[in-house]
């Protein structure tokens, strides 16, 4: 680990990519602060929009080409551009190109891919790593709104909220009934569902 805690990083050269992993990039939120210089009427007001990470303050401009630049040293833009490609076919509220973009990069530096609490690992890995779901923990439910089967990982089930987990066909929090734990990625593919059982 790189000790610059309490750092504000307002160039991309202060940052040692030598040593950098993702961990140290992660997003933990976002820091506002109205900054002033000088005094009377020298005095000048302007803002940091920071973001928190392990190596301190961040410029988000900054971070946005920090993470950028370790993904391309890692030879992951393939996966930040399948996550670039993910975020912008939901994109309901209508954000702007490099606001997708950004959210991507917070996804890819969070390696939210390799997580089973993700509400998007089983339908993002199935389409774009579907190595990935072999050894993953899955669940067939029926969800009480969609009444469809539909497979999410047991790490979700175990994570359920006052027993609702995100509804894998319409992402509704919703209550849901297991109707098999036991099958493997081959029989779960959602799109071979019919014919099965609606209990
Ligand atoms: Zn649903």
């Amino acid at each position: 680990m790189l000790n610059m805690e309490r750092q504000r990083i307002q160039d991309l050269r202060e940052i040692d990519f030598s040593k950098l992993e993702f961990q140290d990039l992660r997003w933990q939120y976002g820091v506002f602060q109205s900054t002033s210089t000088g005094s009377g009427r020298e005095k000048r007001h302007g803002s940091w929009i920071g973001v928190k990470t392990g190596l301190g303050e961040i410029e988000v401009k900054v971070w946005c080409q920090a993470a950028e630049k370790l993904i391309q040293q890692k030879g992951k833009q393939e996966l930040l551009g399948y996550l670039t490609q993910w975020c912008s076919e939901r994109n309901i509220l209508k954000e702007s190109a490099d606001r997708i973009r950004k959210r991507a990069l917070q996804l890819h530096v969070d390696r939210i891919f390799d997580n089973p609490r993700w509400v998007d690992f089983v339908p993002f890995n199935r389409r774009y790593r579907p190595e990935v779901l072999k050894t993953a923990r899955l669940v067939t439910v029926v969800s009480k709104c969609c009444q469809k089967p539909g497979v999410v990982t047991q790490e979700q089930i175990d994570a359920a909220c006052e027993g609702a987990i995100a509804c894998p066909c319409c992402g509704r929090w919703s209550h849901f009934e297991v109707t098999d734990s036991a099958l493997g990625i081959s029989e779960h593919q959602a799109e071979q569902t019919n014919g099965m059982e609606m209990t």
